[in-house]
């Protein structure tokens, strides 16, 4: 049965509503998208043909401020995927508080199969049927999974030429030397680590200084997250791609792994370490687990398998909510992704306040700030957590929804 991420979306407000007995009619609305809008992409490929592109944008809410969430190229986008995403942007931005609304993006593709000049007239593509919903105080998008800063770059031109609006401002996460801000590439990994630091402060779940972490995902937050989770002391004892997994229980050491994928193109067979596929290292024997690759990979087939104390949501809607109440059951603590991976987007507001103030700040002072508004939130979250006696990620619901609902009004 194929899990709806939507669907998954709405019963997390709801659980919070009803903990928090927040207003029903606004609760209603906040379950369903402003707007979202589905485009065909004609590309023509390299060898002469054409061929047609599904793209969506949904706009989930915009009370705190203009829509805003990335673009994702990958094969199995979808419409409920889309509006789940753009959904919890809206509730990210409000945990993390930053003044944006929720909206998400996506194109059915597998980007690894197209040239980069074909990748290029995509991206062009895309932003030419949905130019005139976006811009600088509407809706900003950035880069999600498998998209990056060169991307964000060819869509600004793009919409700069149709919209006839210079204003860089309209998309961030872009490459320094185009508007980007310096921190934007690492903050979603380093604020994952943030929290988690917090986390073992407040001591809800007791680690050892070298406890031990198993990543799923090897994309640009995987790689920050365990970069920084590894400067600190822990263990990163298992990492994996979308090919599959390897773990060796005494440590990978990140920068070798890094070096090992970079020269061979994969994980598999890494001195030292056992294969093993991305379903296994979800069960590992680790303190902590970090599922920073795609939605619906705890589910409730695996969740009572899953030995973690701990588990750091970087991925987007990872968990299921049947799983979320077998982990709760068994007193593993989960970190919401609306809070978790909030560093991303954090900086992507940084990176906005700068282009339209016209600003440049250096790295230091983009992570200091990240790292004081990833506590604050943390201990936003722990304040209603305490409240209600709930999940951390009920706790992030109801601060969230309390926040968007008070400018719904
Ligand atoms: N795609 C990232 C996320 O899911 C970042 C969004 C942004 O920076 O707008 O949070």
């Amino acid at each position: 049965m194929t899990i709806n991420p939507f669907e998954t979306a709405k019963s997390q407000l709801q659980q919070a509503a009803e903990t928090a007995h927040l207003d029903k009619d606004k609760v209603e609305q906040l379950k369903n998208p402003d707007r979202y809008v589905e485009v065909a992409i004609p590309l023509k490929m390299d060898n002469g043909s054409q061929k047609i592109f599904t793209g969506f944008r949904s706009q989930h809410n915009n009370a705190r401020g203009p829509y805003k969430g990335g673009i994702r190229f990958h094969q199995d986008v979808n419409l409920d995927e889309v509006r789940a995403l753009s959904f919890w942007m809206s509730f990210k931005n409000a945990v993390v508080n930053v003044p944006f609304g929720g909206g998400k993006g996506g194109i059915i593709v597998n980007p690894k199969e197209l040239s980069a000049a074909e990748l290029e007239r995509l991206s062009r593509g895309y932003v030419k049927k949905i130019y005139p919903i976006i811009g600088p105080e509407t809706d900003v998008p950035a880069p999600d999974v498998n998209t990056t800063g060169q991307i964000m770059g060819w869509m600004l031109d793009e919409y700069q030429k149709r919209s006839f609006n210079s204003s860089k401002a309209t998309f961030t996460g872009k490459s320094l030397d185009n508007g980007g801000s310096q921190g934007r590439e690492e903050a979603t990994g380093f604020g994952g680590v943030y929290v988690f630091e917090e986390v073992v402060k407040s001591k809800v779940v007791g680690l050892a200084k070298d406890a031990s972490v198993a990543i799923q995902g090897f994309g640009n937050v995987s790689t920050f997250f365990a970069q920084a989770a590894e400067k600190i002391g822990y263990k990163i004892v298992a990492l994996s791609d979308s090919k599959g997994g390897i773990y060796n229980p005494e440590g990978l050491g990140f920068e070798k792994v890094l070096a090992y994928k970079k020269s061979s193109g994969a994980l598999k067979d890494f001195p030292g370490a056992k294969n093993i596929s991305n379903e296994q290292l979800l069960e590992l024997p680790v303190d902590v687990l970090v599922p920073a690759a795609l939605e619906n990979v705890l589910t409730k087939d695996n969740a009572e398998k899953v030995k973690a104390k701990l588990i750091v949501e970087m991925a987007n809607g990872p968990t299921t909510p049947e799983a979320d109440i077998i982990f709760a059951k068994n007193g593993v603590a989960v970190i919401p992704d609306i809070l978790a991976n909030s560093g991303g987007v954090c900086v992507s507001y940084y990176e906005w306040y700068q282009n339209m103030k016209g600003e440049s700040w250096n790295k230091e002072q983009v992570l200091e700030k990240l790292s004081k508004q990833i506590k604050l939130a943390f201990a936003d979250v722990l304040e209603q957590k305490n409240k209600y006696n709930c999940t951390f990620r009920t706790a992030a619901y109801v601060l969230a929804a309390q926040r968007i609902i008070d400018k719904m009004e």
